[in-house]
């Protein structure tokens, strides 16, 4: 069975918009047939020759408030159970938040490979604003934009170096 990779995050961090570039882009797409369950999404990606099943949780949370009720928690507890490795984004506009913190240590407690992005910073001009969250002691945080493609092959060679 291929890796399964999930994203995880915020609602609005960006993890929908990566999921589209990762799995729509001309190198990393396989097949695009996602399997929508209610709350994951599915969907088939290759990078370097590695191929990979990439899941967006999406769809817990319309905002931060329900995002840590306890019925979501579980849903990000067990998603991140059934992966092989989490890519956990964060928005480096609009910083650190307490549910970063908060999400880590559901992470940290998953003893799952987990690589971390630091999404919106669409361009190097924009690179100082990944400083801030080294205060949550992530050894290497990827600056990335989702949207516009910045940094988005150097966290992908990551993740395959690690599956
Ligand atoms: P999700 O809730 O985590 O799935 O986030 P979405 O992918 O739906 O994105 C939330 C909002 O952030 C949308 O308005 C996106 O256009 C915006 N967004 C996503 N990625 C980027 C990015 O790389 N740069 C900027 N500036 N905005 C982004
Ligand atoms: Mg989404």
């Amino acid at each position: 069975m291929k890796p399964i990779v999930t994203l995880v995050g915020r609602p609005n961090v960006g993890k929908s918009t990566l999921f589209n570039r990762i799995t729509r882009s001309r190198n990393a797409l396989v097949d695009n047939f996602p399997g929508v369950t209610r709350d994951r999404i599915y969907g088939q990606a290759v990078w370097n020759g590695v191929e990979f099943t990439l899941v967006d949780t999406g769809g817990f949370a319309e905002d931060d408030q329900d995002f840590f009720a306890g019925p979501i928690r579980a849903q990000i507890r067990q998603a991140v159970q059934d992966a092989d490795v989490v890519i956990l984004i964060m928005d480096g506009k609009g910083g650190v938040s307490p549910f970063d913190r908060d999400l880590m240590t559901v992470l940290r407690s998953s003893e799952k490979p987990v690589l971390y992005a630091v999404n919106k910073i669409d361009g190097e001009e924009q690179e100082e604003r990944l400083y801030e969250f080294y205060s949550l002691g992530i050894d290497v945080p990827f600056p990335i934009s989702a949207e516009h493609g910045y940094g988005v092959s150097d966290l992908l060679d990551e993740l395959v170096s690690v599956i």
